[in-house]
């Protein structure tokens, strides 16, 4: 018998990175042996930034020269991936090692130069006539590999003007920034934080961080109140410089939306996927039609939570108190169990991911905060956590695994040029994951207690990463259309766009409270990325949808789900999202997919309300 030194972390001691045992900390030597091997590769790719300058000129020559110069772009490509993360997941272990940094800004300064060197390539692909192209391609099997990459580019072209035309676009692209570096300014360093008494003396000073944490977790609903009134009137006193400032985006995204020609600003912020706009709009209006099941669990939350008045402030404080603590050994097995559905060759990848340390499990000093899954071409994926034991860590963890074998299965089936996969499809294997981890959480809970708080968090996880996010959806393209209307906008007509789609989604259930309406000012994303946001959304209803083929009793049905989820996996970035979603049955212009969402909030909330014993 074999023992294994286990760890476990105990709030408040953070242990230095040597206090952890081996086998929670990854293992890059997949990538690079050394850092000899590092500096070799980094070489490598130095002279072939070099060496890739010979090309320019010789692309309209015909197929050879065409296929030898994308196969140099692929080679630069994949040697980029491990010269940079051989450093910046080493950085990540440790960020206060300033000779790690120093390599990896040294890898960011070669890739600056990689940009430059490469940046008249798309231009001169774009100068050859596509038509030309296109029979190179029927003719030579190795160059028509990159078809959908050629053909992308040229799309994304339709939209792209002449050269006097670009050059003064770009000459506008110095204050395009203007507004968002102004709300962040006003919203960070500018920012004077209020600070208020709670009931039981205790002051406390509203950063977002403590506003959230007191949302969460203090039982008393006047404090709540107080924390609620007082945030949101730091923005209501400035809403008519924060209106000003989101003005300023919609003037923008409508000047570039009409220098480049497209009809709306949804219209150019969907081209480059080649997202046809009534895809958002049918996700807005069919989730209106479904805002019953979300008004359902607001009824059973008031009833609940005993109280009188139920407003915004009383959504995120738990309806069951567990205090659960999930150690991570234990955790590994259950997630390699919860993928059974997707078969055994994706289970034993999940396994391998967990036995041959593709994994930085916990914190220590000086790493970095959060979680993400790198994709490492030429390697496997890697994933870093701060793993704490809590059902939120556990989650996480699940997430970053589907991620990791969109990842793997991607790579593994796709040529370099289509590894890598966009945003919008992203979140499809991460959520389904999380959906698989439920099902086989709530199946084994022990307690009714354990089977309440599962059933929360799966809940919350809809509303807030689908009903707020297409409500948001919903605010950006009203407000957008005030512009393309030539409406005027001010705090006033936001305030009302807000205050109507509050009542709209939440009904009578949630009590009014009248400085909610400045809420808009107060999200980061309507300043930054505009119309971003829906795509939490789609992903979300993918997956419901995808669900709902894994879970169906039919076996034949649903080992057909399972093949043709497992080939959207593998199709990585290979055509566009829309195509892809649609070959593995999911169809995002048709009402049925964004409703599987209500069908299973509404059958969580059944639950729920069984497990409680509320009816
Ligand atoms: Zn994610």
């Amino acid at each position: 018998m074999t023992t294994l030194e286990t760890f476990r972390p105990s709030p408040g001691d953070l242990p230095t990175r040597d206090a952890i045992p081996v086998r929670y900390k990854w293992d890059l030597s997949a990538i690079c042996r050394d850092w000899d091997e590092w500096s070799a590769a980094y070489q490598r790719l130095d002279e072939a930034i070099e060496a890739f300058k010979a090309f320019q000129g010789t692309l309209g020559q015909g197929a050879e020269t065409l296929l030898a110069a994308f196969e140099a772009m692929d080679e630069m490509g994949a040697l980029a991936y491990r010269v940079w993360y051989y450093a910046s997941l080493q950085y990540d272990e440790d960020q206060r090692n300033n000779d790690i940094n120093a390599r990896r800004q040294q890898v960011q300064i070669l890739f600056a130069r990689q940009q430059q060197a490469s940046s008249w390539f798309n231009p001169e692909v774009l100068s050859i006539p596509l038509d030309e192209i296109r029979t190179w391609m029927n003719a030579d099997a190795e160059l028509g590999v990159y078809r959908f990459a050629v053909e992308s580019l040229f799309h994304e072209q339709e939209h792209v003007l002449d050269e006097k035309g670009e050059r003064l676009l770009s000459y506008s692209g110095r204050f395009n920034s203007a507004p968002y570096d102004s709300y962040s300014a006003l919203t960070t360093a500018d920012m004077k934080f209020p600070s208020i008494s709670l009931s039981t003396g205790e002051k406390v000073t509203l950063t977002y961080g403590q506003y959230r944490a007191l949302l969460e977790t203090n039982r008393n609903q006047e404090d709540r109140a107080t924390a609620y009134r007082t945030f949101h009137q730091s923005y209501a006193d400035n809403q008519n410089t924060y209106a000003a400032l989101y003005n300023g985006v919609l003037q923008r995204d409508w000047f570039h939306a009409r220098a480049r020609g497209y009809a709306t600003t949804l219209d150019a912020a969907l081209h480059g996927n080649n997202i046809p706009t009534a895809v958002v709009e049918n996700l807005i209006q069919v989730t209106k039609q479904g805002v019953e099941p979300l008004r359902r669990y607001h009824r059973l939350r008031r009833r609940v939570l005993g109280l009188e008045s139920y407003r915004l402030y009383d959504l995120f404080i738990p309806l069951v108190q567990h205090e659960a603590t999930y150690q991570y050994d234990q955790v590994g097995a259950w997630i390699v169990d919860s993928v059974a559905p997707l078969g055994r060759t994706y289970q034993a990848a999940v396994r391998e991911a967990f036995d041959h340390r593709w994994i930085d499990v916990f914190e220590n000093a000086g790493k970095r905060s959060g979680a993400y899954s790198a994709p490492v071409y030429g390697a496997h994926p890697y994933m870093l956590l701060n793993y704490n034991e809590t059902l939120d860590a556990v989650f996480t963890l699940a997430h970053e695994m589907g991620h990791s074998m969109h990842t793997l299965l991607s790579h593994q089936a796709q040529p370099f040029v289509y590894a890598g996969y966009t945003i919008f499809v992203a979140e499809v294997p991460s959520t389904l994951n999380e959906a698989l981890f439920l099902d086989l959480m709530l199946e084994r809970a022990g307690s009714q207690e354990e089977r309440g708080v599962l059933l929360q968090h799966a809940i919350d996880s809809i509303t807030s990463t689908f009903y707020t996010q297409v409500m948001f959806a919903d605010f950006e393209l009203q407000t957008h259309r005030l512009v393309e209307q030539d409406q005027p906008v001010t705090a006033d007509t936001l305030n009302g766009i807000y205050r109507k789609l509050l009542s709209e989604y939440y009904g009578d259930v949630i009590d009014d409270e009248p400085v909610s309406q400045v809420t808009w000012a107060r999200i980061p994303h309507f300043f930054s990325t505009p119309y971003y946001v829906y795509q939490y959304a789609t992903c979300f209803a993918s997956s419901a949808r995808l669900m709902q083929q894994l879970r169906a009793a039919d076996p034949s049905t649903r080992a057909e789900g399972v093949e043709r989820y497992l080939s959207l996996l593998r199709a990585g970035g290979s055509d566009y999202p829309m195509e892809l979603l649609k070959r593995a049955g999911v169809d995002l212009g048709q009402p049925d997919t964004v409703s599987a969402v209500a069908t299973e909030l509404d059958a969580l909330v059944a639950r729920l309300e069984q497990e409680l014993g509320v009816r």
